[in-house]
């Protein structure tokens, strides 16, 4: 059966417009000077202190933090959930923390002071604060906090783990903005060891998710390909502990099996742009959503100028070119209604 999968204009654009993020790496090296450098905390765990360093205006700063102002032990949350009313997604922040918090405040995810307002709803991070951008850190810091303003009203954060946070915790550093470069020759370390199982954010990052299934919708960085299904058995939980276990392995390592081709080849879920690229037909959807015994999929990873739907609302791409830095868009989901939340807070129903 060849029936074609009728492309609605959300998915031509789609199609045309998603690119290999790969394809940005000529981004140009600006004039970031070390004296103009500011970013941190970076916060070590050396065995019951916590030594929080700051680079300001390009000198690291050392202060001793009060014993327990930070967690410092973190446990994985569950990767699936039932009956949650509001949820709302984006991905691929890349370092744009200005423009990141703008749609998060107007679609009223966070107030202007930046704490959690979206009560027991869940946001979803669908991957890939890391990399291009000069704000990681500090969009990591609040993710870090809101996560826990929002357990604290029954909801929740999911930061999904992509494929440049793999990149930079498998010491793949090709994409680092050239302020990172300059931080990590002031710490005389390699960046991803800012990241190491000694610091409270690497800690922290250790215990995230690849994946999360919300009600009935699965939320992946790339996506959930045939050919992963074909090579292994579909068990959320399995997949989250086997990929979140590879932190700290060089690829070079990874590759000496098919594991890293697997978990992190084209066809992998941080990796794949099929729902883009592959023009799937329809019975390849139904495919792929039987066998995660779930209705729908949320994607990041394949930059389009707008939250798109595809494949007649089964897949959805929150990738809203938002490292672009100028415009993005985040998906809510309310009770079974579908909307792109704008830069600017209106609510457009699909
Ligand atoms: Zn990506």
């Amino acid at each position: 059966m060849n029936t074609p999968v009728i492309l609605n204009r959300s998915t031509l654009f789609a199609a045309l417009l998603c690119f290999c993020s790969l394809a940005l790496i000529g981004q140009d090296v600006d004039s970031t000077t070390t004296q103009a450098i500011n970013d941190g905390p970076y916060v070590f765990i050396r065995n019951d202190s916590l030594i929080q360093k700051d680079v300001i205006d390009g000198v690291i700063q050392t202060s001793i933090m009060r014993p327990g102002s930070l967690e410092t032990n973190f446990l994985s949350a569950p990767s699936i959930y039932t009956e949650i009313d509001k949820v709302a997604a984006l991905s691929d922040i890349h370092g744009q923390f200005e423009l990141a918090v703008e749609i998060l405040t107007n679609n009223k995810i966070i107030d202007r002071q930046q704490n959690w307002k979206f009560g027991n709803g869940h946001l979803v991070i669908v991957g890939d604060i890391f990399d291009r951008g000069e704000k990681v850190t500090e969009f990591l810091w609040l993710v870090y906090k809101i996560e826990k303003q929002a357990r604290a009203k029954g909801g929740r954060v999911h930061f999904l783990l992509g494929n440049h946070e793999y990149m930079v915790l498998h010491k793949d550093l090709r994409y680092l903005h050239p302020k990172y470069v300059a931080v990590s020759d002031l710490f005389k370390m390699s960046y991803e060891q800012l990241f190491s199982e000694n610091t409270v954010l690497g800690r922290w990052i250790r215990t995230k998710h690849t994946m999360v299934r919300i009600n009935n919708i699965l939320f992946v960085h790339g996506g959930i390909s045939p050919e992963f299904l074909l090579k292994h058995e579909f068990d959320i939980e399995t997949i989250n502990r086997t990929m979140r276990e590879s932190i700290g392995r060089t690829k070079e390592d990874m590759k000496t099996t098919d594991f890293y081709s697997t978990y992190f080849g084209s066809q992998g879920p941080v990796w794949y742009r099929g729902y883009f690229n592959d023009d799937l037909q329809s019975e390849t959807i139904s495919d792929i959503l039987d066998q995660i015994n779930s209705e729908k999929i949320v994607v990041g990873h394949c930059s389009v100028k707008e939250v798109v739907s595809m494949y007649d609302q089964r897949i959805f791409g929150v990738d809203s070119s938002i490292k672009l830095g100028h415009y993005g868009e985040i998906l809510l989901i309310v009770k079974n209604a579908y909307y792109r939340g704008t830069k600017d807070g209106k609510r457009i129903p699909f």
